[in-house]
């Protein structure tokens, strides 16, 4: 469960997208990862592991052999989660209540935010003496709530409920002549209220992570897609240490539930220009870089859809997972996933050998299923590529479950991919 306290731990200090990367930058530098910046010259030395961001909101850690990289063992997995983001102002209900007005960000469960404290987090831009700068923003208090109607005043209620996110979902903040928002974000950053120029927010359930089950077999945490890949394949960088000849990238997008396509999403440049650096800075000839990618392999780490214990019929009858049965392996005829026959099998190998155990996951044939950052990323970066993930109830929900022994099942398979020494010798032979 060590891998788990740990994650519970990054999800509490990761309230947003911006404080997931701050997070996992903090955890690179203790590992003795340097910091780069997009927009200052890279220096790099063989042997060492660096990181940089891209709008404080994405994340590429890498760490170099000590000679010109044969190939690259990358993981990436997504820094947010479905929300509601705040919009610049507030709402006056009826002059005695102030809303936040919000709208939504991604495909959440609308029911499961009504009635539970929530708070705000994301980042603020401050006037400094020298400019602008963006500071992470967590009011951490009980400071909101979506209150549901009363069963009385909607009688079918328990019947199914169409949610308008104009109408049913903005939260109420405080009653009037309350301090605002930007008031108590001031406060919170320690700054005049009129030096902060803008603010990116969002909101995020208060609730703290818990094991649940006599056991403690599950736990229960907010963001648990994809925080607890972006975790486990983090862990599984730091815990690999170097490989003798293969580089290792670690990759954690924003954006992924709107679509990616954003300047620092999974269909962004941000993977492309990092390579293109790297191997500019390793002096790396067009032809070393491209069969360096040629005999890589990139994990798109994302949660998959447990069997629902109230609707197993839901789930394929054939290939469907279970929490703490393992590594979810995706796979999909639409290519939804990035799952190749080639790749799982290659995947599961390096799993045999660390003793991980694999669980496949299919969409039964009559659903459509959901997809994920790989298939787009592969537009930018054409690499093998095979999905991954932990099996997982009610995604998408303000809190989700998941089974406590796989966040370390996956941590192990990614360390021991990391440290895989797979080389290509030819289309569809790989030798270790
Ligand atoms: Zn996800």
């Amino acid at each position: 469960m060590q891998t788990t306290d740990k994650l519970m731990e990054y999800i509490e200090h990761s309230p947003s997208p911006y404080h997931a990367v701050h997070s996992a930058a903090a955890l690179l530098e203790e590992a003795g990862f340097t910091r780069l910046e997009e927009c200052a010259p890279w220096a790099l030395e063989g042997g060492r592991g660096y990181y940089a961001t891209r709008n404080q909101s994405s994340l590429i850690a890498f760490r170099l052999p000590s000679g010109a990289p044969e190939g690259w063992r990358m993981t990436a997995a997504h820094s947010d989660s479905p929300t509601f983001r705040v919009k610049n102002d507030l709402l006056e209900g009826d002059k005695r209540y102030l809303r936040l007005a919000v709208e939504g960000y991604g495909g959440m469960n609308c029911a499961s935010w009504l009635d539970r404290p929530l708070t705000v987090a994301g980042r603020a831009v401050v006037r400094t003496g020298e400019g602008v700068e963006a500071r992470l923003v967590y009011l951490d208090q009980d400071l909101l709530t979506i209150p549901s109607l009363a069963i009385h005043m909607q009688r079918d209620v328990n019947k199914g409920h169409d949610y308008n996110a104009q109408r049913d979902m903005q939260p109420l903040y405080a009653l009037a002549g309350s301090p605002s928002l930007t008031g108590l974000t001031a406060e919170a950053l320690g700054v005049d209220e009129g030096d902060i120029l803008s603010a990116d927010l969002v909101l995020c359930p208060r609730q703290r992570p818990v094991y649940l089950g006599p056991e403690r077999e599950l736990f229960q945490a907010p963001r648990i897609d994809d925080l607890g890949c972006a975790y486990a394949a983090l862990e599984g960088l730091l815990t690999a240490g170097g490989s003798g000849r293969f580089g290792q990238i670690y990759c954690l997008f924003d954006n992924e539930e709107v679509g990616s396509g954003t300047r620092q999403g999974a269909l962004s440049t941000f993977l492309p220009d990092v390579l293109a650096r790297v191997g500019e800075v390793l002096g790396l000839s067009v032809q070393d870089g491209r069969r360096a990618l040629a005999n890589s392999l990139l994990l798109s780490a994302d949660n998959g859809h447990a069997v629902h214990p109230s609707f197993p019929e839901k789930a394929d009858p054939a290939n469907r997972v279970y929490p703490n049965g393992g590594v979810v392996v995706k796979i999909a005829a639409s290519q939804q996933y990035t799952t190749t026959g080639l790749t799982a099998g290659l995947f599961r190998a390096i799993c045999q050998r660390a003793a991980v155990p694999v669980q496949v996951f299919a969409n039964r044939a009559d659903e459509p299923g959901g997809s994920t950052l790989g298939r787009l990323l592969a537009q930018q970066v054409s690499v093998p590529m095979v999905d991954v993930g932990m099996a997982q109830l009610a995604m998408h929900a303000a809190v989700e479950t998941a089974g406590s022994r796989d966040p370390e099942y996956l941590a192990r398979a990614c360390a021991a991919f990391y440290q895989a020494e797979f080389t290509l010798t030819a289309d569809g032979i790989y030798q270790f």
